[in-house]
């Protein structure tokens, strides 16, 4: 485990707890520690109100427990989860327990490290983004602002106000010269509001309420304490929500950003390409405010086979990204290059090439084969022509090249295979709002596994994986002008749009 050294910088001997924060839910909140140590503990113990892939980097021999709930049922209680940490650790594990928001704000991270001492486990602390910052910051409110206020403070509104065991002093708190974030309080809202118009505070003062901050499906309303309750009421508002009770509740109304921002924001979509390649267009998507479902349905298979003589060749034909790296992971030397045109199909080829140090001689304005084979038609003519590329393709452009009298070989390098699905992964991608499709492959394969294509909207890159969804008896409701992976996105965003 990447721990660091002990306090006498000697290597950490024996088990140690870790506790970590995972921040209010926007996986890109997460901490660069947190992370680290989420891929290499041994044992993690989880709450329930952590980011969606927050454990997606954990290893896979390790062990991970859900302290929020016991089979979908009730919290597994306070002291069973200390014991389980305590003993993990005692037993020489590296234990991290990961907590929504920041570990020692209402987070009961305190009483674990307590417990830690009580035990003699060494323990390190990993703060955290927390939510009554964060969830207000995505609703476009300050919690501080110059001229409006210069305190904050962080309350529970767990306690019933109205019951007299309460340990909240209720009129001082009305009286703190600043802004006020609830947190666990929209049960109680009602009777907080109460209490601190009771306590002197105008009851008109501005009120924002934001549930589920910095998830993809964020809401927020706004009112005065007068009003907030019924507001929260009327709208559905419920658990996890920060109340931001103060001035710069206000300022929501002209900072709130997010919906600008994030165009793709409640939305689900679906990711099948091949999982080395997802991941580029799964965090462009996740920062558009989607919620991104992997379900790679294919996977690239190289094909052993040695390279030709590449100075034999006068072009050389790239027709896609997989097709260049393949290459270059059996390339010697890039010089074998040097005396051929270097033809490039789609930005995403000329890209990887360029990559590569290689600057593509051709670039076919479109990227489909009849508009490639013009092109290089027009440059010809063509004595001997090398187009290394997947198994299975269309053979129009070799075809037509010979067609013309060039000598053509074609070089299988990989083949796209089906990749196992599990049924949770297909019914998630089904269920999404969207589904994109980057190949005609990808589309044929998750037809295979889940026996339909119907539910999401489906998103094609181009013409050939349209026909290909086609062919499997699925419209396609919107298509990529540019056939490139930004491409699929933009025709995504502008469908999302059409539709709100
Ligand atoms: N340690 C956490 C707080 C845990 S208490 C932190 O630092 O954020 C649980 C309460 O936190 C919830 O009832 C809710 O009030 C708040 N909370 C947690 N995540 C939230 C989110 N994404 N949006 C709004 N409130 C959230």
């Amino acid at each position: 485990m990447g721990v660091r050294p002990g306090a006498d910088g000697s290597a950490p001997s024996g088990g140690r707890v870790f506790l970590v924060g995972a921040g209010p839910g926007d996986p890109g909140l997460m901490t660069v520690r947190a992370v680290e140590l989420i891929a290499a503990a041994d044992v993690i113990l989880f709450d329930r109100l952590i980011p969606a892939t927050a454990l997606a980097g954990a290893r896979a021999d390790a062990e991970l427990i859900d302290v929020g709930k016991i089979g979908g049922g009730a919290q597994v209680p306070q002291d069973v989860t200390t014991a389980v940490m305590v003993e993990q650790a005692q037993a020489g594990l590296q234990v991290v327990r990961l907590k929504g928001g920041d570990p020692f704000v209402f987070g009961r991270g305190g009483e674990e490290a307590l417990a830690c001492v009580a035990a003699g486990v060494p323990f390190e602390v990993v703060p955290a983004v927390t939510s009554g910052i964060a969830a207000p910051a995505y609703a476009g409110i300050p919690v501080t602002q110059r001229g409006i206020t210069s305190a904050v403070a962080f309350v529970t509104g767990h306690e019933d106000p109205g019951k007299p065991e309460t340990l909240i002093d209720w009129p001082a708190l009305a009286a703190f010269p600043g802004t006020l974030c609830f947190y666990m309080g929209i049960r109680t809202l009602e009777r907080i509001a109460e209490q601190l118009v009771a306590g002197g505070r105008p009851a008109d003062e501005p009120v924002a309420v934001v549930m589920r901050g910095t998830y993809a499906d964020q809401r927020s309303v706004r009112g005065t304490l007068a009003d907030i309750a019924t507001v929260v009421r009327a709208a559905g508002i419920g658990a996890p929500a920060i109340t931001v009770v103060g001035g710069v509740a206000a300022l929501h109304d002209e900072l709130g950003w997010l919906e600008a921002a994030r165009p793709l924001g409640g939305l689900s979509v679906a990711v099948t390409r091949a999982r080395a390649q997802a991941s580029g267009i799964a965090t462009t998507l996740r920062g558009l405010g989607a919620t991104v479902v992997e379900a790679p349905a294919i996977r690239i298979e190289p094909i052993a086979t040695e390279l030709p003589g590449l100075e034999r060749y006068d072009l050389v034909v790239f027709t896609s990204v997989n097709a260049v790296q393949q290459l270059f992971a059996r390339l010697r030397d890039a010089r074998a290059l040097a005396g051929a045109t270097v033809a490039a199909i789609g930005p995403g080829t000329v890209a990887e090439l360029r990559a590569h140090g290689v600057a593509a001689d051709v670039v076919p304005e479109r990227s489909i084969s009849e508009a490639v084979l013009e092109e290089l038609t027009a440059r010809g003519p063509w004595r001997r022509v090398l187009i290394p590329r997947a198994e299975e393709a269309r053979e129009l452009l070799p075809d037509g090249l010979r067609a013309q009298g060039a000598e053509v070989d074609v070089l299988p390098l990989y083949r796209t295979v089906a990749e196992t699905l599990d049924g949770d992964a297909r019914a998630q991608a089904l269920t999404a709002d969207y589904v994109l499709f980057t190949s005609a492959s990808s589309a044929r394969y998750l037809h295979e596994a889940a026996g339909t294509l119907d539910g999401p909207r489906v998103v094609s890159i181009g013409p050939v994986t349209s026909d290909a969804i086609r062919a499997l008896g699925r419209e396609v409701d919107a298509e990529a002008t540019e056939h490139t992976p930004d491409g699929v996105v933009a025709a995504l965003v502008a469908d999302a749009a059409a539709r709100r």
